[in-house]
């Protein structure tokens, strides 16, 4: 099968898809290429915060997203020892004009897969086509795709966009000397439990600290059985100087961290059972990329994980990766040339993210958890008040919302 399309995507993954709605949306052809033979439900939880879904809600999808997530009312820090340090309202519980979903990533995938067949036509998303190289000239991008049987086909595209995650093959053709990934120091587990509600039911549990073992917890699917339980997402990470390459589907082991957790038995979450009652554990180290200096050349261009991998520290990972489908897709429609468009785009996306990506490294909302540990080195506190400011607190908060894109009054007034 050959093909000419004005815009080829390559990647079928959140900001692969979320473009191509985009793109619709702006009255402009595309088609999306994906490597594997079939989407199925792959990786756990995912949090979308407001600022990404704002468009999800232009596109016409927060029906559907409402009924597969959890609507997250609240975000929760506790240090090791299950004390109270810090809530904060969350989505529309804050009053943004848009929710925050905590959702299951295959859920939210199937969800925008769906609508892509539904208003591109059955032909819009192909998969089994692994991108293996991107020729450019003058008039447009030759792409070669390989395919599960070992053939390979060439599509021609006016432009491309490289939405191929982590591993890009576009960014690697692009950027062919760029360094080695950074490893921040911390490894990751991740799994689903089904498990009672914990706290209020849509909470975001983050709690202990990097050093000695730090965990996030949020649900991602309600009432998965008669008795109203929910599937529970959890992180854990903890300073460890080896790490695994970065694969999202390599199968974690619970004894390679349970030990960190052995005592943390509070009356709101007996985390240990939490873990020992997983249905599947993840393994992946937390690691990104040094900003690039530039993404894109006149028509092939970077979105997403592809142009700017973080550590997922801020819940923005997939946010991200729908403004920058949003941008794009805003370029393409006031840029009667696709070099201006691209450029446009960059200049737009490139600093707001690698502030994003350093902000990840440095200061993100978990800097609460770090700035309790060391101001109590690490011991159970008697009055919070004592260690740490409510104005401390919010200005942590606010400084990471700033730099992200989600303050509540810019936001909301956007
Ligand atoms: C299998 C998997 C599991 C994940 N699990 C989680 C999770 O549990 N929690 C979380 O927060 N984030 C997870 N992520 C990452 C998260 O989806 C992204 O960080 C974020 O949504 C940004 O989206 P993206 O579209 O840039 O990248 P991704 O969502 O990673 O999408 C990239 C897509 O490109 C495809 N692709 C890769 N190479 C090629 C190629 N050469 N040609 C064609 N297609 C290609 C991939 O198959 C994938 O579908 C996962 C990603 C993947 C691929």
């Amino acid at each position: 099968m050959s093909s000419t399309v004005p815009v080829a995507i390559v990647g079928g993954g959140i900001g692969g898809l979320a473009l191509a709605l985009e793109l619709n949306a702006a009255g402009i052809e595309c088609r999306v290429f994906e490597s594997v033979a079939q989407l199925s439900a792959v990786g756990v939880g995912i949090n979308l915060l407001p600022h990404a879904t704002r468009h999800l809600d232009r596109l016409g999808l927060l029906p559907e997203l409402t009924s597969a997530a959890v609507s997250t009312r609240e975000s929760v820090f506790f240090n090791r020892f299950g004390q109270l340090i810090h809530t904060e309202p969350t989505g529309l519980n804050a009053g943004y004009r848009w929710p925050q979903f905590s959702v299951h990533r295959g859920d939210l995938q199937a969800i925008l897969a769906g609508a892509v067949r539904d208003r591109l036509g059955p032909d819009a998303l192909v998969t089994g086509h692994t991108c293996v190289d991107a020729a450019e000239d003058a008039t447009g991008v030759t792409l070669t795709f390989a395919h599960p049987d070992g053939t390979t086909t060439t599509h021609r595209a006016t432009a491309v966009v490289g939405c191929d995650g982590i591993h890009s093959a576009i960014r690697k053709q692009l950027h062919p000397a760029e360094g080695a990934p950074v490893y921040s120091g911390y490894n990751m587990w991740r799994g689903v439990t089904v498990h009672e509600p914990i706290l209020s039911g849509a909470s975001m549990i983050r709690a202990g600290w990097l050093a000695t073992g730090k965990l996030v917890v949020y649900p991602i699917r309600d009432n998965v059985d008669a008795a109203g339980r929910q599937l529970v997402n959890w992180v854990v990470e903890i300073e460890t100087p080896q790490h695994a390459d970065r694969d999202w589907n390599r199968t974690g082991r619970v004894e390679d961290f349970l030990d960190h957790f052995a005592d943390w038995h509070f009356d709101w979450l007996d985390v240990p059972a939490l873990m020992r009652d997983a249905d599947s554990i993840l393994e992946y180290p937390m690691v990104d990329q040094d900003p690039l200096p530039w993404w894109g050349t006149d028509r092939i261009t970077l979105l997403g994980d592809a142009a700017h991998p973080m550590v997922p520290r801020g819940s923005n990972g997939g946010g991200q990766a729908v403004l920058d489908a949003a941008a794009l897709a805003e370029a393409l429609r006031t840029h009667s040339q696709i070099p201006a468009a691209f450029a446009a785009y960059e200049q737009l996306r490139r600093p707001a993210t690698t502030a994003v990506v350093q902000a990840n490294r440095t200061n993100p909302p978990d800097a609460i958890l770090r700035e309790v540990y060391e101001r109590t080195g690490d011991r159970p506190f008697d009055d919070i008040g004592n260690v740490i400011t409510e104005s401390e607190l919010d200005r942590i908060l606010a400084e990471y919302k700033r730099t992200a894109g989600y303050s509540l009054g810019a936001l909301n007034d956007a």
